[in-house]
């Protein structure tokens, strides 16, 4: 499993965060997670956080400006350039757009794109189940059917830039935490085997 530039691709929910976390300890890059990026500044009440707050709280999308722009500075840092996995990156086409036109200019290329593949119904309840433990101030029904809509609506239709690109492996979010990673794993080689 050599791909050290991923991206996992898939629903509020699909357990995106626990396993890119997995994944980065494994390959020794950084996860680059835009959603819990925002949260810090929505908790350090920076600039950046009191734009995003109120959307956030609603489960709408951020304006890809500042999304961009967040995204943007952190590929930049030093401890990107050997590899990374993002979660939560992009979310829209034109951000997709944005994150090609970043990485051709880093001269690197985005080895593959994991679609987590979960059924809807599966995720709100996990969602729901997660807003009774954590508390996490948008995981709340409404907010959670606003998600899935944008999800559906702006992320989905990302699924058709990376195949384009070739780099699209699709893979089932459903199972145990280990029976996931190892099926991404799988499409990571096989992802591997086809470039090869
Ligand atoms: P989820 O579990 O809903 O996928 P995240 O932690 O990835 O949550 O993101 C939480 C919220 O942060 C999103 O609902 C959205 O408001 C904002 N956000 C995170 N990443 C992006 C992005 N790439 N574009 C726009 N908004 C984003």
């Amino acid at each position: 499993m050599s791909a050290r530039r991923l991206l996992l691709l898939g629903p509020p929910g699909a357990g995106k965060g626990t396993q890119a976390r997995l994944l980065a300890a494994q390959l020794g890059v950084p996860v680059i997670a835009t959603g819990d990026m925002l949260r810090q500044a929505v908790a350090e009440d920076s600039q950046l956080g009191r734009s995003a707050r109120a959307l956030m709280e609603a489960g709408k999308l951020v304006t890809d400006e500042l999304v961009i722009e967040v995204a943007k500075e952190r590929l930049n840092r030093e401890d990107a350039r050997h590899g990374f996995i993002l979660d939560g990156f992009p979310r829209t086409v034109a951000q997709a757009r944005a994150l090609d036109a970043l990485l051709q200019k880093l001269g690197v290329e985005l080895e593959c794109c994991v679609m987590m593949v979960v059924d809807e119904d599966e995720v709100v309840e996990r969602l729901l189940k997660r807003a009774r433990i954590e508390g996490r101030s948008d995981d709340n029904e409404v907010s959670i059917r606003v998600r899935m809509r944008e999800y559906r609506e702006k992320t989905a239709p990302l699924a058709e830039h990376y195949r384009k690109l070739g780099v699209l492996r699709e893979t089932s979010g459903s199972g145990s935490i280990e029976q996931i990673t190892t099926r991404i794993e799988e499409a990571l080689k096989q992802g591997a085997e086809e470039l090869a």
